[in-house]
């Protein structure tokens, strides 16, 4: 069934688990995501970002999500990852997306919470949910520095909820996008501060390359939500790269992906502990 982010994550901020979202640029990898939280009777987040359009565009990766959420005996939140821009937003609403994140975290900390809040106030008129940032999540390939002038600040997470009305927000605390050059230091201490400082669950981002110890610390931190893309690229790779040499037909190396991918998702539903919460 088709939900928002609040019907799914505010049952797992309190019990203290996480719901995952995995980001999906085509059908098979949707497939892959649903079928593993259906087998795991667990809640899932299925989404797509606004960088990855050019590799599934929106007007046609959204009816095949929705449709699939509708579909689905477990609950699925439909969401818009990291929205750059009020256009794209909204056309995400209008498709159907049960939820959107808007990402102002890269500009001027009062135009995000200013944008923030006038997305806020159309999605939830459309019975949505909306994820924001405060605090910037950066790129791993850009990583070579200290980034904790970018972490997010207690007092500021505080304000920025509170002046935008947010469902959900995503925090900087140590992760970046893509695949970590060494390994990533978390911020569990501001993290467990943060927490404690607002009312609404808390997202992880950059989570694929993370140990299985730093998940099951930042759930028990309070992180409810943590979005997985590129580990799930890795195992469709690991799973084309297999196909082809063992000579598989390319009908075979798409069941191959779609299996591999789902193993994936699984795994990393039984680490953030959704099994069983659907
Ligand atoms: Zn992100």
């Amino acid at each position: 069934m088709l939900v928002n982010l609040n019907d799914v994550l505010l049952k797992a901020r309190k019990e203290k688990y996480a719901v995952g979202l995995f980001n999906t640029i085509d059908t098979d990898m949707l497939e892959a995501a649903i079928s593993a939280a259906e087998e795991l009777l667990s809640p899932i987040i299925i989404g797509t970002a606004e960088v990855l359009l050019p590799y599934g565009e929106l007007r046609l990766i959204a009816p095949s999500v929705i449709e699939a959420a509708k579909r689905a005996c477990v609950p699925v939140a439909v969401h818009y990852d990291h929205g750059l821009t009020f256009e794209r937003c909204m056309e995400a609403l209008k498709l159907g997306f049960s939820s959107v994140m808007f990402d102002g975290s890269a500009g001027d900390y009062s135009k995000n919470i200013t944008d923030t809040a006038e997305i806020v106030k159309i999605a939830h008129a459309f019975g949505a949910t909306v994820e924001g940032e405060i605090g910037h999540v950066g790129e791993a390939s850009a990583m070579d520095n200290d980034a904790s002038d970018m972490y997010t600040k207690v007092s500021e997470a505080a304000e920025y909820l509170n002046a935008t009305g947010v469902d959900a927000l995503a925090v900087s605390i140590g992760t970046a996008h893509g695949a970590y050059k060494s390994k990533p230091k978390l911020d569990f201490n501001r993290l467990s501060e943060i927490n404690d400082a607002v009312s609404v669950p808390l997202v992880l981002h950059g989570g694929s390359g993370l140990t299985d110890d730093d998940f099951r610390t930042s759930i028990k931190e309070g992180i409810s939500k943590v979005n997985i893309f590129t580990d799930l690229c890795a195992a469709g790779t690991r799973a084309m790269k297999k196909g082809l040499e063992s000579g598989l037909s390319y009908l075979d190396i798409r069941s191959l992906r779609v299996s591999e991918i789902k193993n994936e998702v699984m795994k990393k539903i039984r680490l953030f502990g959704s099994d069983g919460k659907a």
